[in-house]
């Protein structure tokens, strides 16, 4: 159960212990009639969404059609893309680990489980919110437990690789995630963390903006340091950090570029999610203000995917990715 948590100025830093007091990052997002703001911890530089959304509302956000409820979530040519891209996935974990038991953490609508099933592996699933589960267990037939990690029950040393692609962000106890992997996942296993990058230079860049910051859905936001405290306080050791992802980083870059043209917010992206998905995101403005929004959108946006792509190359190789993936490996002498 997630609690309403709200941190003090005074209050030393859950991850740092920093004592100097969590500072202002960004206030006021105003979301569905609702107010958040980030704060900073100056020490460790981890930002936090305050006020957490309280149980109720977070169950109506990931509930309604805004989630991931529906099978498929974007139009046709866009589900093509991220099949593609859970293809990639795939291959990078069988790079990783020969072959074994898999458990995917927010593993959605169970595509990566399914890829890896085929591949040979014994796959298991966890889902926050229940109907996705529901989708995954008896359409796909994948071993999915909804609800969170602690409740889940999974056994000591039960597993040879953990995937948490995108999620951390949105647990409001990522410190009790990482422990309670630590004690399922088994020595010399592998820990697979994929999340936005708040020391990238698209979230520089794009402040207040940024499309990775995604209020009031990610709760934390992580930086390379604030990854490497929280697996250190385990027995994790990070074998590589990869800061170019083709799936996330360009288009992060993208969508910010448009918000920050002021274009109603995130349109682009709600554009390309499926029809009833679609229905519901978009703002009720004036349909003549509707329509210049899109226009803006087709004229700006062939000028900012060949600079999107080429910062997401150059943010890369600075090693500022606006994503990036942790790769992490349970200690033998645990
Ligand atoms: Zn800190």
């Amino acid at each position: 159960m997630i609690q309403n948590k709200s941190y003090s100025a005074d209050q030393s830093c859950v991850l740092c212990n920093s004592a100097v007091g969590y500072q202002k990052k960004f206030n006021r997002f105003e979301k569905d009639n609702r107010s958040y703001e980030i704060i900073i911890c100056p020490g460790c530089r981890l930002w936090i969404t305050q006020p957490f959304p309280d149980q109720e509302h977070l169950d109506s956000l990931y509930s309604t059609n805004n989630y991931r409820k529906h099978h498929s979530r974007f139009v046709l040519p866009a589900e093509k893309i991220v099949e593609f891209f859970r293809k990639l996935r795939c291959r990078r974990i069988k790079n990783l680990f020969y072959k074994g038991r898999i458990l995917d953490i927010g593993c959605a609508r169970g595509l990566f489980l399914s890829l890896m099933r085929e591949e040979g592996w014994k796959t298991f699933g966890l889902e926050l919110n229940d109907n996705t589960a529901h989708h995954a267990r008896n359409v796909i037939g994948l071993d999915v437990k909804s609800g969170n990690l602690s409740d889940a029950h999974f056994g000591v040393q039960s597993f040879d690789v953990i995937t948490i692609w995108h999620v951390l962000e949105h647990l409001s106890d990522p410190i009790l995630t990482i422990n309670e992997c630590n004690r399922i996942l088994k020595k010399g296993g592998k820990l697979v963390i994929a999340v936005p990058n708040t020391e990238s230079l698209q979230a520089k860049i794009s402040g207040r903006f940024w499309f990775h910051l995604d209020i009031p859905y990610h709760l934390y936001h992580f930086n390379v340091r604030n990854l490497r405290l929280l697996l250190g306080r385990f027995s994790f050791k990070i074998n590589k950090i990869r800061h170019f992802s083709f799936e996330f980083n360009p288009f992060g870059y993208l969508q910010s570029f448009l918000n920050i043209s002021r274009i109603e917010h995130n349109l682009l992206y709600n554009l390309l999610k499926t029809k009833s998905i679609r229905k519901s995101l978009l703002s009720r403005t004036r349909r003549s203000k509707f329509i210049m929004h899109l226009s803006l959108t087709a004229i700006l946006t062939p000028f900012f995917i060949p600079l999107s792509l080429i910062l997401a190359v150059i943010e890369a190789v600075m090693r500022h990715g606006g994503t990036i993936e942790v790769y992490a490996t349970k200690r033998d002498d645990d």
